[in-house]
């Protein structure tokens, strides 16, 4: 008597959207290296930076929803505490700052944070750091190897969406709060029982980085894209968002550098840049900053308003969004089949050089064929 053998089913991958697709995008074979061969990603200031503000209002949220710390505003000390705390975990993961200029600018940003958003956001956050995760199909590639090598039919996708509101708490709390004006600007209008997703970056509004390793990732607006394909995964879960918020967290103690591109913005009008209203005080401010100057305290209102930026939901830009997750997953499909087949590393895998900035920080720079550097 023969036993039929049950026929083996291809195991489904599952890639993250922040470590995977996200990582792949800025460079297919920097993530290889990362992400396979545990080589850190790199040594540069912004990686500290992004991960130590972004990490000290997590945990501030954290222990303010817990009760173990008050409602912000903080004074120094509890923040300087904080600061320590987070400061003591990245250099677990040999994430440090080697400059201290970097390292005040990081402390600046962080206080901000803290008391100027924490006390307009934390008391609307209905809950942080929610795990979400979708499945996918790959989307049919024809003559590729991956399609070839019997690659599985679909694919999971997970991320972690940083903060949701929720609209109730919304009303009772803040009606004049400069998120809601931004969201009614944008023709959203909430009903109960409806949520915001929000996103935090530690960097300033895109705006005025055009063309920066943010703009190389997935096309034009890679945080945009981010939020809609967590906006979607959140979908699967329990409801669509009515709006998604990025929150640029710089934004709110910009740089003198960033405060310089704004002036120039200003001088010449140029279109894609959120400026102050002509007859502000907050352009009078800019038009009188000179180079070498004490930069100028920009008002509160103005800075909230270049932090938040409302990511309108609609089918239309989720379809575009969820192509690209699909297409970029499929292409680390692809690179490891060729991977596999060749036993090569460097041919097997895209690159993408685009980014001087993100290629002289990169571990790999020293072999990597493409790095222009030397
Ligand atoms: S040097 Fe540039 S192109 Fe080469 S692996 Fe690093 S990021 Fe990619």
């Amino acid at each position: 008597m023969s036993i039929s053998v049950r026929r083996l089913h291809p195991t489904q991958p599952a890639y993250s959207l922040t470590a995977d697709v996200q990582n792949f995008l800025q460079c297919g074979l920097q993530y290889r290296y990362a992400r396979t061969s545990r080589l850190p990603w790199s040594d540069s200031p912004q990686l500290w930076f992004g991960r130590f503000v972004c990490d000290c209002l997590q945990v501030a949220e954290q222990q303010v929803r817990h009760g173990l710390q008050p409602q912000p505003p903080w004074d120094p000390d509890r923040i300087s505490q904080l600061c320590s705390m987070v400061t003591t975990r990245l250099q677990a993961e040999q994430i440090v700052c080697r400059s201290r200029s970097r390292q005040q600018a990081g402390l600046q940003c962080v206080t901000v944070a803290i008391n100027e958003l924490g006390p307009l956001l934390f008391p609307l956050i209905d809950a942080a750091q929610v795990p979400v995760s979708g499945s996918r199909w790959f989307p049919t590639i024809a003559s590729t190897a991956a399609t070839e090598d019997h690659q599985p039919s679909h694919f999971v996708l997970t991320g972690t969406v940083p903060a949701l509101l929720r609209v109730t708490a919304m009303d009772r709390t803040a009606a004049a709060c400069p998120l809601r004006q931004e969201l009614l600007s944008h023709r959203i209008e909430l009903a109960e029982g409806q949520t915001i997703l929000v996103d935090f970056k530690s960097a300033h509004r895109p705006d005025l980085h055009r063309g920066s390793r943010h703009a190389a990732t997935a096309g034009s607006d890679a945080d945009q894209w981010r939020a809609l394909v967590l906006s979607w995964l959140l979908a699967q879960q329990t409801a669509l968002p009515a709006a998604a918020v990025v929150v640029y967290l710089h934004e709110l103690s910009p740089s003198a550098a960033a405060l310089r591109r704004l002036r120039q913005a200003q001088q010449v009008r140029t279109a894609h840049v959120l400026l102050p209203h002509p007859d502000s005080p907050d352009a009078a401010l800019l038009h009188e900053f000179r180079d070498g100057h004490k930069p100028p305290q920009l008002s509160r209102n103005f800075r909230l308003q270049r932090a938040f930026r409302v990511i309108p939901v609609t089918p239309a830009a989720l379809q575009t969004a969820l192509q690209t997750a699909d297409h970029a997953a499929q292409r680390i499909q692809t690179c490891r089949n060729q991977e596999a087949h060749s036993g090569r590393i460097l041919s097997a895998w895209e690159r993408n050089s685009h980014s001087p900035a993100a290629c002289n920080a990169c571990r790999a720079r020293t072999w990597c064929p493409d790095f222009r550097g030397r």
